[in-house]
């Protein structure tokens, strides 16, 4: 990949991202900063015209971005460690409430992308800061991970499930969306 360029005096301030590919793409990032992914040789009025074309979804989304609400992990070790045994007494607690779906092994990590998963093996992954988020949203989490023990995949059997578990998941799902793992 090459060194990136930045945008000339532009409405919208990008930085380009050149590499051998052949279509132009937008990435814009959950910071707002925005990149355009090109071809070597493509010319930078045509980048200008892209990005022009494209700015009432640039916009609406830098919007979007803007409503994102930051959850961080904490720094100090000891702020830490409290927290992923908050989160996973709370966890604990959610799953009391579902005998009938047992997960191997409750694992409280950090990751950096996800709120939590469930292995094949039925080990269930909660995020460490999945303790920072109001309640009903960490219960959100360790249900969905929950159903995917009977459903291992996002289908719609795996969605109706889900909401007979909890009612109102669609809801709770789109609310999670507004946070974000900084
Ligand atoms: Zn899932």
């Amino acid at each position: 990949m090459a060194k990136p360029e930045h945008s000339p005096n532009p409405s919208i301030p990008y930085t380009v991202i050149r590499s051998r590919r052949k279509t132009m793409a937008l990435v814009l990032h959950p910071d707002n900063q925005l990149e355009v992914r090109c071809g070597l040789k493509m010319p930078l009025a045509d980048i200008k015209r892209f990005v022009q074309e494209k700015e009432p979804w640039i916009r609406r989304k830098m919007t979007e971005n803007s409503h994102l609400i930051p959850v961080k992990v904490p720094s100090e070790p000891k702020q830490m460690t409290l927290l992923r045994h908050q989160t996973r007494q709370k966890a604990l607690m959610i799953l009391q409430r579902f005998p009938d779906l047992v997960p191997g092994r409750l694992m409280i990590r950090r990751q950096k992308r996800r709120w939590g998963s469930c292995s094949k093996n039925g080990v269930i992954s909660i995020n460490l800061c999945a303790g920072l988020l109001p309640d009903e949203l960490l219960e959100y989490i360790v249900v969905h991970e929950l159903c995917h023990l009977i459903h291992f995949d996002h289908s719609p059997r795996f969605h109706h499930h889900l909401e007979q578990l909890l009612p109102g998941a669609q809801v709770r799902s789109r609310a999670l969306q507004r946070y974000l793992l900084a």
